[in-house]
């Protein structure tokens, strides 16, 4: 196979988050064979040239959880302003009518929104399979378009007439459940270094599944050497249902089951407590904070401010499209910027801070050491952004992205293949994709 080199050339900034943090001032980045493998000044090659003037350039977004089926019901009128459990009831009866296509189109929408936001990185977690659906939908999805995936084999198993909170029919069998997920990783999981899709096991909530399914998931998942992945601690009602269900806080019942350690992330984590941020840290335990969501749902301030300065590993999420109703990883990293800020003044958080987090901690939350900064040996996951245009106009500092400049990419790179060409996906046929998306939408309304 022929290797195919793209110089990334005369960018205004690199800022590489490397272990220095380094922001290299009119840099060239080279990529070869999928890896990053020359920076410096003043580059030639004989491959192609991308021309980075008057662009900042930032490792790829990572994208820690999402719920991508659910660009499908964005905006729903009911769940517009409910809480948690009201705003799941009044879709779960939506979402039992989707299969493949559905869950295959809605993919492909979610993640192009994201590539468009800078992500070259992304979960994702699908807990419900109605109608023949599959992970596979959503994995075709990605290697169409070229994103690094991380999907994880989500599950419910508790439904109304056992005191949960899905309808029966959106819920699965448990031996069925671990049975699909031996499938899925024997069949998608890559391990070795610069994999494009990696499994994960993830229960939707200790409030869909049983003990029991929880703690076979943490077995599997070791037996398999891949990740564990759940919602937890979202708000005072989750808190709530714990106390009464469990006996105990989240923290308490994560651990008990082998839910903590550094091959496990949870999302939110919004109402987590001293001892719970102590207990993560110990373990290296990582949370995927998915500030929009908890703005929308009314779910609260994650502390993580504390979970940072505690050695917590944080990633961003967008969570899923009905509780965000956006996609757009970098306009997330903003609003985490901006809601540490709300709760602790304008020094909580800084514009590279919360970049450092969207890049190497999402990396390193999903376990890849080989994504999430612009060094030599890494992978070529590379986002450029254009600062001369109106969004930065006036700048004093075009590095700190997330105050001042765009929120789309110019260009995208994952793997060092483009996915994103002038502000275009350049993998897949957009227009057709989203008309189809608006058709099948109608279809669920009527
Ligand atoms: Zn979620």
């Amino acid at each position: 196979m022929q290797v195919t080199e793209i110089l990334i050339k005369s960018a205004k900034v690199v800022l590489t988050m490397d272990d220095a943090r380094r922001e290299l001032s009119e840099a060239d980045v080279r990529l070869r064979g999928g890896q990053i493998v020359e920076i410096g000044t003043d580059l030639d090659s004989d491959g192609e040239i991308v021309l980075a003037q008057g662009c900042v350039v930032t490792p790829g977004l990572v994208n820690t959880h999402h719920h991508l089926y659910q660009t499908l019901t964005r905006a729903v009128p009911g769940g517009q302003d409910a809480l948690l459990f009201g705003w799941l009831q009044t879709l779960y009866p939506i979402w039992s009518r989707f299969g493949p296509e559905e869950m295959n189109i809605s993919a492909q929408i979610g993640l192009a929104e994201l590539a468009l936001s800078g992500c070259t990185l992304t979960s994702d977690h699908l807990y419900l399979y109605p109608n023949g659906a599959r992970l596979d939908d959503t994995i075709d999805a990605a290697k169409e378009i070229g994103m690094r995936f991380h999907p994880t084999r989500g599950s419910m198993s508790i439904g109304e007439s056992d005191g949960g909170l899905p309808p029966d029919s959106l819920v699965e069998n448990e031996a069925a459940i671990l049975n699909d997920t031996i499938r899925l990783i024997d069949a998608h999981h890559d391990a070795s270094e610069g994999a494009m899709v990696r499994i994960g096991v993830a229960p939707c909530s200790p409030f869909s599944v049983s003990r029991e399914l929880m703690r076979d998931a943490a077995t599997l998942a070791r037996d398999k050497g891949v990740m564990l992945h759940t919602h937890l601690a979202e708000n005072e009602e989750d808190i709530a249902y714990s106390l009464e269900k469990f006996g105990c806080r989240p923290g308490q019942y994560a651990e008990d089951l082998g839910w903590t350690g550094e091959d496990v992330w949870h999302a939110h984590c919004v109402k987590l407590d001293g001892q719970e941020i102590d207990l993560f840290a110990r373990s290296q335990t990582g949370v995927a904070h998915c500030p929009c969501s908890n703005c929308r749902l009314g779910s609260g301030i994650a502390p993580v401010r504390q979970m940072r300065d505690a050695g917590v590993p944080v990633g961003l999420g967008v969570d899923g499209s009905a509780s965000n109703d956006a996609g757009n990883l970098v306009a997330e990293a903003r609003q985490a910027m901006l809601l540490q800020r709300v709760s602790r003044g304008a020094d909580a958080m800084s514009a590279r801070e919360a970049l450092e987090i969207a890049t190497r901690g999402g990396a390193q939350v999903l376990g890849r050491s080989d994504c999430g900064q612009i060094a030599v040996g890494k992978r070529a996951d590379i986002a450029i952004w254009d600062v001369s245009g109106i969004e930065a106009a006036g700048s004093w500092d075009p590095a700190a992205l997330l105050l001042a400049g765009p929120t789309r990419v110019k260009h995208l790179f994952v793997e060092g293949r483009q996915v994103v060409r002038d502000g275009h996906v350049a993998t897949i046929d957009l227009p057709r994709v989203i008309e189809r998306q608006n058709a099948l939408a109608q279809a669920l309304m009527g």
